[in-house]
Order: C-alpha cells, then sequence, then structure tokens
C-alpha cells in the first residue's frame, strides 16, 4: 500500500495529516533543541512549555472552568475505572448506568471499592439503547453516578445527560471527547484515553472539579492518588511524554481548523451522510436505535457474517481500513472520529453501495 488510507480503526484511530505533518517535520530536532521531544527530560524548559501549552489548549477548547483541574494520568481509561472509586468513593457506593462493555468494565472494576449499583443494564436489547431521564432513578447516599457517554463498540450515545442534582456525574469520555460541545459544569469528572480523538494511547486526561479531590487513602497506589496528582501538577513521576506532546499537537489543530464548533459541525455532517445512507436501503441493517446513535462508531450488519467478513475484506482492498465490527457486535464498525475527512465517509458510502449491488 504506497498511499495512506482511510483508517476506520475504533482506537488506536487516525491523526489528522496536518498533526502527522508536524509531528515528522519536529520528529529529530524539536524546535532547535537538537532533540526528540521523546529524548528531553519532563522536568526540561523546552518540555514544560509543551505540556502547559497542551494544558493550556484543552482548558481554552472545552471552557473547562477555574474550579476544575486537569490530569494528565498513566492507565488509560481502564486505569480511571479504578482511580475513581479509589479517589471518589467516601461512602463506599455508587451507582453505575451499563450502556455497553466498557461502562459494565467500569462497574466490575468499582465493585471491588465499594457497593455498586447497577440502575440501567441494557443488554436485553444489546445496547443499541440510551436510557431516557425516566428510566433512571438515583440511589440514596451516593458518591457519584458513572456512564460512558459514547459505546465504542455499540455505537450509541447519550446526546443530554441525566441531572443528577447536587451527585457528582462521572463520566467516561474515551471515544467522543472533543468530538461536540459539552458543558463541563454539568460534570464532577471527565475522563478520556486519548488514543481516539484527541492523540495516541499512553495517556488518559482527567477533568476534576476541585472539591472532589481530598486526601487519599494511604493504600492508593501513588500514581492512582488525585490529590498526589493534584500536588506535582501530573509530574508525580515521569509522565508520558511523547503522548502529551502529540495531544497538545491534535488540540493545535482542533484550535486552528476552528475549534469544537467546526469539529461538530464536521462530525454531525459525517454521520448524517452514512445514517441516512443507512436509512434509506434495505441490505444493511443498522445496530443503534435511531434517538441512541453515536457520531463516532456506526455500528450496522450485512445479511450474514460471511458477507460481513466478505465486506471487512474487499473494503480493505480499497484502502478502507479496520471496518470489521466488535465480536459483541458483530457486522461492521466505521469509527469516525474528529480525524477522519468527509471524503473518507464519501469513499465509505460508494463503496457499501457497489457492495450491497454485488450481493443483494
Ligand atoms: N472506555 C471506552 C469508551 C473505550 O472505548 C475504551 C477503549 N476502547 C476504554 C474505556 C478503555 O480504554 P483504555 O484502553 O485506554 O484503557
Amino acid at each position: 500500500m504506497k498511499d495512506r488510507v482511510y483508517n476506520f480503526a475504533a482506537g488506536p484511530s487516525m491523526l489528522a495529516d496536518e498533526v502527522l505533518n508536524e509531528l515528522h517535520d519536529e520528529f529529530f530536532n524539536y524546535n532547535g533543541s537538537g532533540m526528540a521531544v521523546m529524548e528531553m527530560s519532563h522536568r526540561s524548559k523546552e518540555y514544560m512549555e509543551i505540556f502547559n501549552e497542551a494544558k493550556g489548549r484543552l482548558r481554552r477548547i472545552m471552557e473547562i472552568p477555574e474550579e476544575y483541574e486537569i490530569f494528565f494520568m498513566h492507565g488509560g481509561a481502564t486505569g480511571q475505572f479504578a482511580a475513581v472509586p479509589m479517589n471518589l468513593m467516601k461512602k463506599k457506593k455508587a451507582d453505575y448506568i451499563i450502556t455497553g462493555n466498557f461502562s459494565k468494565k467500569a462497574a466490575q472494576e468499582a465493585s471491588k471499592y465499594g457497593e455498586v449499583n447497577i440502575i440501567y443494564d441494557g443488554k436485553e436489547n444489546n445496547y443499541s439503547h440510551i436510557p431516557s431521564a425516566d428510566e433512571l432513578s438515583f440511589s440514596d447516599d451516593i458518591d457519584y453516578v458513572h456512564l460512558c457517554a459514547n459505546n465504542t463498540i455499540y455505537g450509541t450515545e447519550w446526546k443530554t445527560f441525566p441531572d443528577t442534582g447536587d451527585i457528582p456525574l462521572v463520566v467516561d469520555m474515551s471515544s467522543d471527547i472533543l468530538s461536540r460541545k459539552i458543558d463541563v459544569k454539568e460534570f464532577g469528572l471527565i475522563y478520556a484515553g486519548a488514543q481516539k480523538n484527541i492523540g495516541i494511547a499512553g495517556i488518559a486526561v482527567v477533568i476534576i472539579r476541585k472539591d472532589l479531590i481530598s486526601d487519599h487513602d494511604p493504600k492508593t497506589p501513588q500514581v492512582m492518588a488525585y490529590d498526589l496528582t493534584l500536588k506535582n501538577d501530573s509530574m508525580l513521576n515521569t509522565p508520558p511524554t511523547y503522548p502529551i506532546y502529540v495531544l497538545g499537537k491534535v488540540l493545535k489543530w482542533i484550535e486552528e481548523i476552528g475549534g469544537i464548533k467546526e469539529i461538530e459541525e464536521r462530525n454531525i455532517a459525517k454521520a448524517k451522510l452514512l445514517y441516512d445512507y443507512l436509512d434509506h436501503q434495505s441490505f444493511y441493517i443498522p445496530h443503534a436505535e435511531k434517538g441512541s446513535r453515536s457520531l463516532m462508531n456506526v455500528t450496522f450488519t450485512t445479511p450474514s457474517e460471511d458477507m460481513d467478513a466478505a465486506f471487512a475484506k474487499k473494503a480493505t482492498e480499497q484502502g478502507l481500513c479496520n471496518l470489521k465490527g466488535h465480536r459483541l457486535v458483530g457486522g461492521i464498525r466505521a469509527s469516525i472520529y474528529n480525524a477522519m475527512p468527509i471524503e473518507g465517509v464519501e469513499k465509505l458510502i460508494s463503496f457499501m453501495e457497489e457492495f450491497a449491488k454485488e450481493n443483494a
């Protein structure tokens, strides 16, 4: 394959060409330092600039209020499945809403640290539905409510978030952070692995309301303790220096193309194109319920498993890669994160039309 492909992978996923080009240009000698970023001390002046710029850009783009802290942490989103209960479960009780595989994993991890009430589980409809407010009621005396904003595997996404009143809402935004405008004030804590929408694997971004940070339990590993992370400005130990640098480049790209408003418009346009096509044909069967559809991961099946496999194989030959669905849903999954250009989606739809014609 000589040319670059359209990479529909669910994560790690594509980066914008502009980002890759800058990484390439600065690879051997960052900004005249005579060093690659990955060779730099995390305490050096050059690196601290990279670090602070990335943090500043994130605060600006997401309009993160002053009463919230930004952490860059190790361990990906899965690390936060544990860090959240370790740090926030003071009363040892939390509500979890299960809308897919990752919210289930988060709940399982949290149950090691306290009582976890599953107040909704969408397994009956194979996680094709996002609950509405009247399907949810929260338990008394809990530390927080946890949900997953976008279900990467099933292709469903919360359009609006439940009002939990005084109870902090904790949200895993790994697969839709920075894909649309949100109001950070609705949340007690937001966390996300970077490798889908905002960079590469190796870093989790945590946005936390300051009043939720308190002294850690002595058994909490140092690198997981939010109070120590705050005290050391995410540098208790060596941070994931290169992933933070790449995050900064992705954020720079987002600002340069017009910020979250432009990104959201692009994402809505891409998803609309694909869903409109799916809704006006009968060969492919969409998985997610209409009102619960994700802007990021579009899931559907062909009439048979053999055909799903043939679809993914043939698409790859045409430079449309990683379309095979996750084994839990089967079929096809097109992940169309921020970096996927609309041309990729247009090419995918042309391919789908052709494949349907040949196999109907
Ligand atoms: N949450 C969601 C929504 C995800 O999509 C993923 C990864 N696919 C995870 C959590 C786990 O992330 P990580 O691999 O960074 O631990």
